[in-house]
């Protein structure tokens, strides 16, 4: 029934894990789930005022492919004010998430056959959405003691003729590493000899970072490379709504409309009333960007203060986004108490499920090993807890 490409196709790490821990949750086990990827805030109240005021509005129906005009210039806005990036009308579009447009951008110019570099670890979702266009993933390795950040040197590296795109995420998933501007220019003078490579920078984590420099956008570090730069982002994570289903993208106008053509003949638009909702995330009071901020900082010391006093396990200090990785050379080839051996961290992160009711994603999930993810969107106490469930399961390793 299947073509070779779904016949091929490995389901994603965070959702296999997600599935386990559901089972043991049904089956009655006291479960701490720290593998989503969302916020645990609630979306802010003005947001879902918004919603409703557009359903009372009757704004229930089709709307442009590309989103409504209004949403389409606070995106304009949104862009201008916080990235300095002067993106024209007909260079925004809106998607059903940021996911869908990551894919219809890599869908939209490549063949079969290109490449596209993407520095690793990363959200599993990158390399499977070249890998259904048909164009081949180019991981490259960043190591722990770079900052999980790609090298000019590394990149250089990776560039052949067939290369088509760059994928960046900053702050990333699942290291929390933020580029800085200089680093970005870096890059961006390793590119500038190529110039019929692509950017796309994936900055849906943008608003939780801990830097003291303000968060830059790639576009806005090298402005030389706007014109090849598609720029993505979403209202899911900063303002708590992975639900509404909400992202936008700023880009070369010749992108935006091929990809409002797919779209048009594909998904259609995204939902109406979540665009209203959107426009109030983006227009808004922001206070409740920076209190989640500091939320999640005070969440993540918390996690890597307790990770690091933990045998066996080092956990870096990561610079933004809700999660940590922390690195776990240490425990592969010991064993557990019931005799089995830990040979990587899918074994290790089976473990601490099986044996003591946490959940973390294991970094072959995200093409960086010897590592695990875990979430901090999650309340201290369920924090807390966790980290002596882990510290107990590695201290129980012989
Ligand atoms: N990009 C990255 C790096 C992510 O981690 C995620 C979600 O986990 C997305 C994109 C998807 O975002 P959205 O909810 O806007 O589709």
């Amino acid at each position: 029934m299947l073509n070779a490409l779904a016949r091929s196709f490995e389901p994603s790490a965070i959702s296999e894990v997600f599935s386990l821990a559901a089972r043991l949750k049904d089956e009655g086990q006291d479960i701490i789930d720290l593998s989503a990827g969302e916020p645990d805030f609630e979306t802010p109240d003005h947001v879902k005022e918004a919603a409703w005021a557009a359903i009372q509005r009757g704004e229930t129906k089709y709307t442009p492919t590309e989103g409504t005009a209004d949403l389409r210039r606070a995106v304009q806005g949104k862009f201008r004010r916080e990235n300095g990036l002067d993106y024209g009308f007909d260079q925004v579009m809106i998607g059903q998430g940021a996911k869908p447009l990551l894919y219809r951008a890599l869908q939209a110019t490549l063949e079969a056959g290109d490449e596209v570099i993407i520095p690793t670890p990363c959200w599993p979702s990158h390399p499977g959405m070249v890998k259904l266009c048909g164009a081949l993933p180019v991981l490259v390795t960043c190591h722990e003691e770079d900052g999980f950040k790609l090298r000019p040197d590394a990149l250089a590296a990776a560039i052949t003729d067939k290369t088509k795109w760059l994928i960046f995420n900053s702050p990333g998933n699942p290291t929390g590493a933020v580029y800085c501007a200089e680093e970005y220019r870096a890059l961006a003078e390793v590119l500038r000899s190529h110039p019929r490579i692509l950017v796309l920078a994936d900055d849906i984590y943008e608003h939780i970072t801990f830097t003291e420099d303000a968060f830059v956008t790639f576009a806005q570090a090298a402005p030389e490379m706007m014109e090849r730069t598609a720029t993505v982002n979403s209202v899911s994570k900063g303002y708590a709504m992975t639900g509404w289903r909400v992202g936008y993208i700023g880009g070369p106008a010749e992108l935006i409309g091929a990809m409002r053509r797919i779209l048009s003949q594909s998904d259609g638009n995204p939902c109406s009333v979540s665009q209203a909702a959107a426009i109030a995330a983006l227009e808004g009071p922001q206070e409740v960007l920076a209190e989640r901020r500091e939320a999640y900082r005070r969440r993540r010391d918390l996690v890597v203060g307790l990770l690091n006093q933990t045998p066996y396990l080092r956990c870096r200090q990561p610079e933004g986004a809700f999660y940590v990785y922390p690195n776990c050379q240490d425990v592969i080839g010991k064993t557990t108490p019931d005799g089995k051996a830990i040979a990587n961290s899918r074994d290790f992160a089976a473990y601490l499920l099986e044996a003591h009711g946490v959940t973390a994603v294991p970094g072959a999930g995200f093409h960086g090993d010897p590592y695990f993810r875990l979430s901090t969107a999650a309340s201290s106490d369920e924090l807390e807890e966790a980290c002596r469930r882990i510290a107990r399961a590695s201290a129980e390793l012989s």
